[in-house]
């Protein structure tokens, strides 16, 4: 402070005035009275001065400071310029708010803002076309009780918003909205909205596409495999000679059977069709019984595939899904585990999961494979894996499988050691 030479100057014309003063006084020997009235008109003088500064900054409508000689000159001039610093900083902040006012209204994505409860803070237009909202009466309501579908309650109940949300808008049944919500701050939401209706119209016709197709290669397989069942050397001598090729044949018409019947069980996954329904069931039953399968189709490669049953719970799931993703995961292990190896079955439970562990002593797989091995034919060796007879389905249908039941995929694997697959189902 003392550095600005207004001040230096102030406290010496104070010095020399209280000085003079003193000297004066000192005369009529009137010293400290002398001393007393020189403050008092200082400090006089001083009030005047901050009662035009409170003026000028509550009552005055002047941009300039009135002017002052000293440091209350120094003191209005720093208000000044702070003043006009400040004016500057609210004119940046008013246009970026105006620029993300400009961009927000130019989206085609609704945007709002809702508070920690759901009030709506803000919303841009295309949230008002999409969602049906006004502007007028919607700020202030809560999102929840203006979009009343079942699944964007129950989005809100779990306040998981890992993955977004689709439903149909409020407005018109058959566009498809992608809701995704981000919190942020605290207790702040942000909602985007998009309108997927077009990608959601093109995956079905995929999904239709896919769905026939195996629909209608399924009778011509089924006739042909009728008759190479009636081809049968053993039965008609007189084809020994072409036995070699029927017996081709018959198991290539077997691995498409097995196709068709995969791509159909992901067709019926994708679309969401439960033709069995979830019920309860007792999952050591079905563990036992796919591995008294899987010893039969082990055959003569001597492994050893045992069930370790380590609780009795039961799971309230579709049985012909679970079926298939358990045999899926205890047949890959019987195909792809060498002669003479392990595999170990496990039921068992944590604090917060119920686990089937499918474990493995086979070749194991390269970890740079795993991240792909649940997309559809997603194959590690695939002429191999084909001569072995999969379809290159059977993890993809796993993961669905998993998926539509709330659980989750696992896999561990070490090249030469063999491999781990878990499926937790969550207890929640
Ligand atoms: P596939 O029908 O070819 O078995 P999957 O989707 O079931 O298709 O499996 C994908 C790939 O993962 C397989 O091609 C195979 O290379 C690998 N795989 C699956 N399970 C095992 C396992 N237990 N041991 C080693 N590799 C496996």
């Amino acid at each position: 402070m003392w550095g600005s030479r207004y001040w230096q100057a102030e406290f010496w014309v104070l010095a020399f005035v209280t000085f003079v003063a003193a000297l004066i006084g000192s005369l009529f020997e009137r010293t400290l009275e002398v001393i007393a009235v020189i403050i008092f008109a200082y400090l006089c003088w001083n009030l005047i001065q901050l009662s035009r500064l409170f003026r000028w900054l509550t009552k005055s409508k002047a941009l300039y400071p009135p002017s002052a000689p000293g440091v209350w000159g120094e003191i209005f001039n720093s208000f000044y310029s702070l003043q006009r610093q400040n004016r500057k900083e609210k004119r940046k902040l008013q246009d970026i708010i105006s620029e993300f006012r400009a961009s927000t209204r130019a989206l085609k994505d609704g945007v709002l803002i809702i508070s920690n409860q759901g009030e709506i803070r803000w919303f841009n237009k295309a949230a008002e076309a999409l969602l049906g909202l006004k502007s007028g009466s919607d700020i202030g309501q809560r999102l929840f009780n203006l979009l009343r579908h079942p699944d964007f309650i129950e989005y809100e109940k779990v306040r998981d918003y890992e993955k977004p949300l689709m439903i149909p808008s409020p407005i018109n049944d058959e566009k498809i909205l992608n809701i995704q919500i981000t919190s942020y701050n605290e207790g702040q939401r942000l909602v985007m909205v998009r309108d997927v209706t077009e990608k959601h119209h093109l995956e079905r016709v995929r999904q239709d596409f896919v769905a026939n197709v195996s629909h209608e290669l399924r009778t011509p397989l089924t006739v042909i495999s009728g008759y190479l069942e009636m081809l049968d050397p053993e039965v008609n001598p007189h084809l020994e000679s072409v036995a070699k090729p029927l017996k081709m044949m018959r198991q290539q018409a077997l691995n498409m059977g097995h196709l068709v019947d995969d791509l159909l069980l992901l067709s019926k996954l994708d679309s969401k069709i439960d033709t069995n329904g979830h019920k309860e069931l007792d999952i050591n039953l079905l563990l036992d019984t796919i591995c008294a399968e899987a010893r039969a189709l082990s055959g003569d490669k001597n492994q050893q595939i045992l069930f370790h049953s380590h609780t009795k719970a039961t799971l309230k799931a579709s049985e012909k899904q679970l079926r298939s993703a358990f045999s899926n995961l205890v047949f890959n292990a019987i195909r792809y585990t060498q002669v003479g190896g392990k595999i170990n079955i496990y039921w068992q439970e944590d604090q917060t999961h119920y686990i089937v562990k499918v474990e493995d002593n086979g070749p194991g797989i390269d970890a740079r494979h795993i991240p792909r091995l649940t997309e559809r034919f997603y194959r590690v060796d695939p002429g191999r894996n084909r001569a072995q007879g999969g379809t290159g389905l059977g993890l993809a249908i796993v993961k669905h499988v998993l998926e539509y039941h709330n659980a989750e995929l696992k896999i561990e694997s070490t090249i030469g050691k063999g491999s781990c697959f878990y499926c937790y189902f969550s207890k929640a």
